[in-house]
């Protein structure tokens, strides 16, 4: 067993000592050398390249749980040794759906999504034809700003952003919550893990969070799942499948849970979902370029060097301008994002002069 994290050495540590892995790996250089200095038993494996180390070696499951563009090589590295993944972290499938499911395929590796929607999408198709599905829905909650007039987005901060209404997340997930970029890449991330065309996966705003996930079938049926807001029972899912854990951590009451909504997104008001949206039909590494113009704009804002509204013009700027391919591999990925990462911070320099 190995643990890894960014640079939360303190908390790692801790783990490490109870858990007792073969291995821990720390991104971070500065939190690497405070890991040693409380001394686990474990080997440190430093860096990018130690998660990269980490991730190769075999284990029964892999949980990547990273934020970002980050995940995509360790996600790869997992599939190449055969590992079973379990998947959090929706950035790569954004950037290079068709590489992870062509190279877990050729492994004959599982992916079992652990974000809340497609999980619970996963759990209503289970048992079922593809060829029954009509489409899929997947919910929204709106995040802390739904509602609000653009004059009072513009001037919303990182911290009001965080505090997102129905779940407890990071900052750059808050945030995309926020703006909907976040249903937008996980629309691109339903594309690939459920191999369905982007006419078939239709968002819907659902404030409560108590449905998760719907599946629509060609008959007019509609599977739903319901569930607690809370992201230990897709986590716990994945690393028990196919078996079900049987202590629940909690119970979703039904006849306290009240009247449940749903809407559809207003588009204007989230131009982050439309781009989205766009980059999935254009396909290549436009979602890469999406996803990587998002990270730099998101980073920008939360350390106040452009405004909320400002993200979504990033992104569509860089979208506008930035080259892409239609072939999805490592080095054309990686080539899209580090250009729409130039080309984005380029542009935040304009925005935030
Ligand atoms: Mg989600």
């Amino acid at each position: 067993m190995g643990l890894a994290a960014h640079s939360n050495a303190e908390l790692l540590a801790e783990q490490a000592a109870e858990f007792g892995p073969a291995h821990v790996a720390m991104v971070d250089e500065a939190a690497g050398k405070r890991l040693d200095t409380m001394a686990p038993e474990a080997p440190i494996l430093r860096g990018q390249q130690g998660i990269e180390e980490l991730a190769a070696q075999k284990a029964d499951i892999v949980l990547c749980a990273m934020v970002g563009a980050a995940g995509l090589k360790p996600i790869l590295r997992a599939i190449e040794a055969g590992s079973r993944v379990a998947l959090a972290n929706k950035e790569p499938l954004v950037m290079a759906g068709p590489l992870i499911v062509a190279a877990a395929r050729s492994r004959g590796v599982e992916i079992l999504p652990v974000d809340s929607e497609h999980n619970a999408i996963f759990q209503c198709l289970h048992g079922h034809s593809r060829d029954d599905v009509e489409c899929i829905h997947l919910t929204a909650s709106g995040g802390p700003f739904y509602g609000r007039p653009r004059s009072e987005l513009a001037r919303v901060t990182p911290e009001e952003a965080a505090n997102h209404p129905t779940w407890d997340m990071g900052r750059k997930i808050s945030v995309d919550s926020a703006t909907l970029m976040n249903k937008g890449l996980e629309v691109v991330e339903a594309m690939w893990l459920f191999d369905l065309p982007v006419d078939k996966i239709h968002v819907v705003i659902h404030p409560q969070s108590t449905v998760h996930g719907l599946v629509e079938f060609t008959d007019g049926s509609i599977l739903a799942h319901l569930g607690l807001t809370d992201m230990k029972f897709p986590i716990e899912f994945a690393l028990t499948w196919p078996e079900r854990a049987g202590r629940p951590m909690g119970r979703l009451d039904l006849t306290q849970m009240g009247a449940l909504t749903f809407a559809t997104p207003d588009f204007s008001e989230f131009p982050c979902l439309s781009h989205a949206l766009e980059a999935a039909r254009r396909g290549g590494t436009a979602p890469a370029v999406l996803n990587a113009a998002n990270e730099t704009a998101v980073a920008a804002f939360c350390r106040h060097r452009i405004g909320f509204l400002e993200i979504a013009e990033v992104v569509e700027h860089v979208m506008q301008e930035c080259p892409t391919d239609r072939e999805v591999t490592l080095e054309s990925v990686l080539r899209a994002d580090r250009e729409a990462r130039r080309q984005a911070e380029t542009r935040i320099g304009v925005l935030g002069a």
